[in-house]
């Protein structure tokens, strides 16, 4: 490899954002490189979220439809679970499957794709550095790429709370699917979709759950009424939710986490095998050498784009979770066409209203645009 590469379209990152966008722009005729800095593609959703999250919660429905076989007539023995080999079927047959598939879509499109960390050093360079296990074409540490257009995709990662670091009986939302068994009690900071759903999946699997969340309901994005169902069909499975519950601190040892809260300033402890914090997530944006650009970020470190994800640098777009807008696959999908065909000089354009969402609880929720408290507020 020559020093400087020249390219087309150069794509920072390869989950829902940037592979679709890879796709799409290699439809429409532009010769395409994606960076992906880790040795799989698919980026969080396929690897360490959406999939792998759908999985459990598909394992947990099998166990608790084995258990009431008897309602329909059917005798089984009492299912048990052999949860190393749950965990081994969602992440050979479930995830790889799905890394792999995206893997063959890029080659068919013929979208060059190299292994290391992208880094900008201006507003049309960039530096790749090599990382980990070489499953793609390698980046020679220090490799140099000149780019006609740019979309960066970096996504997100989630956020660590005072009390709460990341290790050992401390999950992160990673930790939670990867579990080596399943716990007798799990305790869930954050009712949003993710701490939602994994709450679920591991109650239907056999754990006692309990929910922390620091506001006054779970799922904040969807309609009060389509809470309450969930909520009661919760408290039928036995998990609990505490509301107003402000997390202080954790002490753990080899064999329990020991979680302390305060409900009104009033202290109280849960002892579990694991706690996970799902209380959102941070934008990849702020190790990717955005100071070396004119590109404009905003609140929580988000990349300003227009309706067409194109940022304050005319020749660099931005997709995915590190634009304002629901942290949603999907939504990640949709602005990658739009990016990708903008590149083309096609009329395309973002509507971020409209974006459907969903959460895979106990009934599954759907909705899209606003709810009717928000559209409450704004008539
Ligand atoms: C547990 C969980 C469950 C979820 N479930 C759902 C769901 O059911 N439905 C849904 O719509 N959404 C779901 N999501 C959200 C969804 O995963 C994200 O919205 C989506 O992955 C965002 O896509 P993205 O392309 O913006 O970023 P990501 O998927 O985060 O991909 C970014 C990629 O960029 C790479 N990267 C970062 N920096 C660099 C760099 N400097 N150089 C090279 N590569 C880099 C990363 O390695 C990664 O592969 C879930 C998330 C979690 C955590």
């Amino acid at each position: 490899m020559s020093d400087v590469e020249k390219r087309d379209t150069v794509i920072i990152g390869a989950g829902p954002g940037g592979y679709v966008a890879a796709i799409r722009a290699a439809e429409l005729g532009q010769s395409v490189t994606v960076i992906e800095k880790s040795d799989t593609l698919g980026g969080v959703c396929l690897n360490v979220g959406c999939v792998p999250s759908k999985a459990l919660i598909n394992a947990g429905h099998r166990f608790q439809d084995a258990k009431d076989a008897s309602t329909f007539g059917i005798t089984t023995q009492a299912p048990s679970i052999d949860f190393s080999k749950t965990q081994a079927w969602k992440d050979e047959k479930v995830v790889a499957r799905m890394t792999s598939g995206v893997k063959m879509l890029l080659k068919k499109h013929k979208v060059d794709v190299i292994q290391g960390e992208a880094v900008l050093d201006s507003d049309t360079k960039l530096r790749v550095v090599s990382t980990g296990p070489k499953q793609f074409m390698s980046a020679d540490d220090g490799l140099t790429i000149e780019f006609k257009n740019l979309i960066i995709a970096t996504g997100s990662r989630p956020i660590e709370i005072p009390g709460f670091k990341f290790s050992g009986r401390v999950l992160d939302s990673t930790g939670g699917l990867n579990l080596p068994a399943i716990p007798k009690e799990f305790v869930v900071i954050g009712g949003g979709y993710v701490g939602t759903e994994l709450a679920g999946a591991y109650a239907n699997l056999g754990s006692h759950v309990t929910i922390l969340e620091g506001t006054n309901s779970i799922l904040p994005n969807f309609d009060k009424d389509m809470v309450k169902v969930v909520l009661s069909q919760m408290k039928k499975k036995g998990i609990d939710v505490i509301t107003n519950a402000m997390a202080k601190k954790s002490e753990q040892d080899d064999k329990s986490v020991t979680v302390t809260y305060e409900v009104d300033g009033k202290a109280s402890t849960i002892t579990a095998d694991y706690v996970m914090v799902t209380v959102g997530r941070r934008a990849n944006t702020d190790d990717i050498g955005l100071e070396m650009t004119s590109v404009k970020t905003g609140d929580h470190g988000l990349i300003e784009v227009d309706s067409q994800g194109r940022t304050s640098v005319p020749n660099i777009f931005a997709i995915g979770d590190i634009v304002a807008g629901p942290a949603l696959a999907h939504k990640a999908f949709f602005e990658a066409k739009t990016a990708a065909g903008a590149i083309a000089g096609k009329n395309t354009a973002n509507d971020w209203v409209g974006v459907p969402a969903v959460c895979f609880a106990d009934p599954e929720l759907a909705t899209v645009g606003l709810t009717q408290s928000e559209a409450k507020d704004k008539a």
